[in-house]
Protein backbone atom coordinates (compact mmCIF):
# COMPACT_ATOMS: atom_id res chain seq x y z
CA UNK A 1 0.00 0.00 0.00
CA UNK A 2 1.43 3.49 -0.99
CA UNK A 3 1.75 6.00 1.66
CA UNK A 4 -1.76 7.77 2.89
CA UNK A 5 -2.21 11.23 1.19
CA UNK A 6 -5.62 11.51 1.75
CA UNK A 7 -8.46 10.43 4.62
CA UNK A 8 -11.99 10.70 4.40
CA UNK A 9 -13.22 11.24 7.68
CA UNK A 10 -17.05 9.90 8.15
CA UNK A 11 -18.44 11.82 11.46
CA UNK A 12 -21.37 13.48 12.48
CA UNK A 13 -23.14 16.50 11.30
CA UNK A 14 -24.12 17.19 15.06
CA UNK A 15 -21.68 17.37 18.05
CA UNK A 16 -22.64 14.31 19.99
CA UNK A 17 -23.88 14.59 23.90
CA UNK A 18 -20.30 14.63 25.19
CA UNK A 19 -17.27 17.15 24.37
CA UNK A 20 -15.08 14.01 24.64
CA UNK A 21 -16.23 13.51 20.70
CA UNK A 22 -15.75 17.54 19.59
CA UNK A 23 -12.19 16.83 21.35
CA UNK A 24 -11.24 13.68 19.50
CA UNK A 25 -12.32 15.26 15.86
CA UNK A 26 -10.34 18.58 16.68
CA UNK A 27 -7.45 16.16 17.41
CA UNK A 28 -7.93 14.34 13.91
CA UNK A 29 -8.49 17.32 11.61
CA UNK A 30 -5.12 18.68 13.50
CA UNK A 31 -2.99 15.35 13.47
CA UNK A 32 -4.15 14.58 9.63
CA UNK A 33 -3.06 18.60 8.39
CA UNK A 34 0.69 17.87 11.11
CA UNK A 35 1.26 15.14 8.87
CA UNK A 36 0.71 16.12 5.44
CA UNK A 37 -2.82 14.63 4.96
CA UNK A 38 -5.15 15.94 3.06
CA UNK A 39 -8.59 15.95 4.56
CA UNK A 40 -11.62 14.86 2.21
CA UNK A 41 -15.20 15.48 4.25
CA UNK A 42 -18.49 16.16 3.94
CA UNK A 43 -17.76 19.73 3.06
CA UNK A 44 -20.10 20.77 6.02
CA UNK A 45 -19.61 23.37 8.82
CA UNK A 46 -22.07 21.88 11.81
CA UNK A 47 -20.72 19.57 14.01
CA UNK A 48 -18.32 17.25 14.44
CA UNK A 49 -17.44 17.78 10.47
CA UNK A 50 -17.34 21.29 11.13
CA UNK A 51 -14.82 20.66 13.79
CA UNK A 52 -12.73 18.30 12.24
CA UNK A 53 -12.34 20.33 9.00
CA UNK A 54 -12.25 23.71 11.00
CA UNK A 55 -9.23 21.95 12.93
CA UNK A 56 -7.67 20.50 9.54
CA UNK A 57 -7.34 24.43 8.27
CA UNK A 58 -6.54 25.76 11.45
CA UNK A 59 -3.03 23.46 10.95
CA UNK A 60 -2.63 24.51 7.44
CA UNK A 61 -4.07 21.28 6.20
CA UNK A 62 -5.34 20.37 2.62
CA UNK A 63 -9.33 20.07 3.02
CA UNK A 64 -11.22 19.27 0.38
CA UNK A 65 -15.27 19.32 0.95
CA UNK A 66 -17.58 17.28 -0.24
CA UNK A 67 -21.43 18.16 -0.27
CA UNK A 68 -24.73 17.20 -2.26
CA UNK A 69 -26.30 20.78 -3.61
CA UNK A 70 -29.66 20.51 -2.23
CA UNK A 71 -27.59 20.02 1.44
CA UNK A 72 -25.58 23.28 1.32
CA UNK A 73 -28.08 25.13 3.19
CA UNK A 74 -28.77 22.52 5.73
CA UNK A 75 -25.16 21.74 6.81
CA UNK A 76 -24.03 25.04 5.74
CA UNK A 77 -21.02 24.22 3.38
CA UNK A 78 -18.22 25.53 4.85
CA UNK A 79 -17.10 29.42 3.91
CA UNK A 80 -13.20 28.69 4.20
CA UNK A 81 -12.54 25.54 1.70
CA UNK A 82 -10.21 26.47 -1.02
CA UNK A 83 -11.68 23.47 -2.83
CA UNK A 84 -15.40 22.60 -2.25
CA UNK A 85 -17.19 20.31 -4.76
CA UNK A 86 -20.90 20.54 -5.22
CA UNK A 87 -22.29 17.10 -6.45
CA UNK A 88 -26.05 16.23 -7.74
CA UNK A 89 -27.18 13.37 -5.04
CA UNK A 90 -26.23 11.83 -1.89
CA UNK A 91 -24.86 9.06 -3.97
CA UNK A 92 -22.43 11.08 -6.44
CA UNK A 93 -20.90 12.65 -2.95
CA UNK A 94 -19.95 9.56 -1.43
CA UNK A 95 -18.60 8.40 -4.33
CA UNK A 96 -16.58 11.17 -5.12
CA UNK A 97 -15.04 10.59 -1.27
CA UNK A 98 -14.36 7.11 -2.38
CA UNK A 99 -12.46 8.33 -5.06
CA UNK A 100 -10.20 11.18 -3.43
CA UNK A 101 -9.44 9.36 -0.67
CA UNK A 102 -6.81 6.43 0.08
CA UNK A 103 -8.33 5.52 3.72
CA UNK A 104 -11.10 5.95 5.36
CA UNK A 105 -11.53 6.89 9.14
CA UNK A 106 -14.94 6.73 11.35
CA UNK A 107 -15.22 8.71 14.34
CA UNK A 108 -18.47 9.23 16.13
CA UNK A 109 -21.68 10.26 14.10
CA UNK A 110 -25.18 9.52 13.11
CA UNK A 111 -26.95 7.27 10.78
CA UNK A 112 -25.23 8.98 8.07
CA UNK A 113 -21.85 8.34 9.72
CA UNK A 114 -22.87 4.62 9.60
CA UNK A 115 -24.13 4.42 6.65
CA UNK A 116 -20.96 5.52 4.82
CA UNK A 117 -18.62 3.85 7.26
CA UNK A 118 -20.86 0.46 6.15
CA UNK A 119 -20.93 1.51 2.78
CA UNK A 120 -17.04 1.52 2.25
CA UNK A 121 -17.35 -1.60 4.04
CA UNK A 122 -19.22 -3.66 1.73
CA UNK A 123 -17.55 -2.22 -1.21
CA UNK A 124 -14.65 -4.26 0.42
CA UNK A 125 -16.30 -6.99 1.42
CA UNK A 126 -17.55 -7.31 -2.78
CA UNK A 127 -13.30 -7.21 -3.43
CA UNK A 128 -14.14 -3.73 -5.44
CA UNK A 129 -11.42 -2.14 -3.37
CA UNK A 130 -8.53 -2.68 -0.61
CA UNK A 131 -8.21 1.02 1.08
CA UNK A 132 -7.82 0.81 4.77
CA UNK A 133 -10.80 1.52 6.96
CA UNK A 134 -10.49 2.56 10.30
CA UNK A 135 -12.87 2.65 12.85
CA UNK A 136 -12.23 4.87 15.74
CA UNK A 137 -13.49 4.32 19.28
CA UNK A 138 -13.90 7.15 21.08
CA UNK A 139 -14.93 6.70 24.71
CA UNK A 140 -17.76 3.57 23.65
CA UNK A 141 -18.69 5.94 20.01
CA UNK A 142 -17.98 2.36 17.72
CA UNK A 143 -19.39 -0.30 19.90
CA UNK A 144 -22.58 -0.35 18.79
CA UNK A 145 -21.22 -0.38 15.27
CA UNK A 146 -18.68 -3.18 15.58
CA UNK A 147 -20.85 -5.49 17.89
CA UNK A 148 -23.21 -5.25 14.86
CA UNK A 149 -20.70 -6.09 12.50
CA UNK A 150 -19.62 -9.06 14.46
CA UNK A 151 -22.78 -10.08 14.62
CA UNK A 152 -23.32 -10.90 11.31
CA UNK A 153 -20.56 -13.20 11.29
CA UNK A 154 -21.68 -14.94 14.72
CA UNK A 155 -25.32 -15.01 12.93
CA UNK A 156 -23.69 -16.57 9.63
CA UNK A 157 -24.92 -13.99 7.35
CA UNK A 158 -20.91 -12.75 6.84
CA UNK A 159 -18.01 -14.56 6.75
CA UNK A 160 -15.30 -14.29 9.39
CA UNK A 161 -12.77 -12.81 6.45
CA UNK A 162 -14.76 -9.37 7.27
CA UNK A 163 -13.20 -9.08 10.67
CA UNK A 164 -9.85 -8.18 8.43
CA UNK A 165 -11.66 -5.21 5.95
CA UNK A 166 -11.24 -3.16 8.91
CA UNK A 167 -9.38 -2.02 11.67
CA UNK A 168 -10.97 -0.90 14.76
CA UNK A 169 -8.42 1.28 17.06
CA UNK A 170 -9.12 3.23 19.99
CA UNK A 171 -8.17 7.26 20.17
CA UNK A 172 -7.25 9.52 17.99
CA UNK A 173 -3.68 9.31 18.67
CA UNK A 174 -3.83 5.72 17.78
CA UNK A 175 -5.56 6.40 14.36
CA UNK A 176 -2.66 8.71 13.44
CA UNK A 177 -0.06 6.20 14.39
CA UNK A 178 -1.34 3.29 12.13
CA UNK A 179 -2.15 6.07 9.63
CA UNK A 180 1.48 6.66 9.25
CA UNK A 181 2.68 2.66 9.98
CA UNK A 182 0.58 2.13 6.83
P1 LIG B 1 -24.80 12.01 10.66
O1 LIG B 1 -23.78 11.00 11.08
O2 LIG B 1 -26.19 11.44 10.52
O3 LIG B 1 -24.77 13.25 11.49
O4 LIG B 1 -24.41 12.44 9.17
C1 LIG B 1 -23.07 12.64 8.81
C2 LIG B 1 -23.01 12.96 7.36
O5 LIG B 1 -23.53 11.88 6.63
C3 LIG B 1 -23.82 14.19 6.96
O6 LIG B 1 -23.07 14.95 6.03
C4 LIG B 1 -25.01 13.61 6.26
O7 LIG B 1 -25.47 14.44 5.22
C5 LIG B 1 -24.46 12.35 5.69
N1 LIG B 1 -25.53 11.38 5.45
C6 LIG B 1 -26.74 11.30 6.00
N2 LIG B 1 -27.47 10.29 5.49
C7 LIG B 1 -26.70 9.71 4.56
C8 LIG B 1 -26.85 8.62 3.66
N3 LIG B 1 -27.96 7.91 3.57
N4 LIG B 1 -25.83 8.34 2.86
C9 LIG B 1 -24.70 9.04 2.94
N5 LIG B 1 -24.47 10.05 3.75
C10 LIG B 1 -25.45 10.40 4.56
Amino acid sequence: MAKIRSVAVFCGASLGAEPIWRDAANALGHGLAERGICLVYGGGSIGLMGVVADAALAAGGEVIGIIPEFLRRREVDHPDLLKLEVTDSMHSRKLRMFELSDAFVSIAGGLGTLDETIEVLTWAQLGLHNKPIIICDVAGSAKPLLAAIEATVTMGFAKPGIRDLYRAITGVSAVLEHLGSI
